[in-house]
């Protein structure tokens, strides 16, 4: 594979949740985690496999992009970069970057941190608005939920809110398994004091993708509920009082 081609699944326009404004958010494949609420599990491997994916060149993808570009410059949205990790494909993932630029689009990405900060870095130091996702903060939990540990993701994470003005910090809340106040407590005490942070913003969780799994031969997932509308009042409540911005 070529460095400017690289494997999508999915170009979801009109997007309204993954940045400012109406939004584009493509969808590249290959994962290194493997979360116990995860919706997308056809993200995982990085080929085309049960139907997924799609090798796309960066001209290809910009003019998939192009189509949009009234609606970015119209609502000051732009263009998200999610997955899967897309920092897995990142030769392809900088020139795409570099394109949007380029044309004047403003970028997003969502992304889990997992990944070799000397790789990393040259590409989010390109966009313009980041989320990461932090899942757990206690090592032998996060190992346990995501099937990797956050060491990494957490000193990528350090570095990343000491250099870029603009990373949201995002929480897949499932109940029971990310939910408490302690872990919370660390996640306040791990932000403050971050030059970069803007706001935490919790992700409910959901059951949507449960139904891909048996399509891609796996095994079926164990069913997570979502906190109450109340619990998680409680919890931004919590976060407030420890000085933290949440969405
Ligand atoms: S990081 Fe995202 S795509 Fe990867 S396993 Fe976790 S929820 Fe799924």
């Amino acid at each position: 594979m070529a460095a400017a081609e690289g494997v999508i699944f999915q170009v979801q326009r009109w997007s309204i949740h993954d940045g400012e404004g109406i939004r584009s958010t493509v969808f590249l494949k290959g994962c290194p985690l493997r979360c116990a609420w995860c919706a997308n599990p056809e993200s995982w491997s990085p080929k085309i496999e049960h139907g997924f994916g799609q090798l796309v060149t960066v001209e290809e993808l910009m003019r998939r992009l192009r189509r949009d570009e009234v609606f970015y410059r119209e609502s000051g949205g732009g263009v998200t970069f999610s997955g899967g990790e897309p920092l897995m494909q990142a030769d392809f993932l900088l020139a795409a970057v570099q394109a949007c630029a380029a044309s004047g689009y403003h970028t997003a990405i969502e992304t889990s941190l997992m990944a070799d900060w000397e790789k990393a870095w040259p590409i989010l130091g390109l966009i313009d608005e980041i989320f990461i996702d932090l899942k757990h903060m206690d090592h032998g939990l996060h190992c346990e939920l995501t099937g990797v540990s956050n060491k990494k993701i957490l000193e990528n994470a350090q570095k990343l809110l000491a250099v870029h003005n603009n990373v949201t910090v995002r929480v897949p809340l499932v109940e029971g398994l990310n939910d408490d106040k302690a872990d919370l407590e660390a996640l306040a005490a791990f932000l403050e004091n971050s030059p970069g942070f803007t706001a935490v913003e919790f992700m409910p969780y959901h059951n949507l993708g449960v139904a891909k799994y048996a399509r891609l031969n796996l095994p079926e997932p164990p069913i997570h509920s979502s906190p109450s509308a109340e619990a998680i009042d409680g919890l931004k409540r919590f976060l407030r009082r420890r000085g933290l911005n949440v969405l």
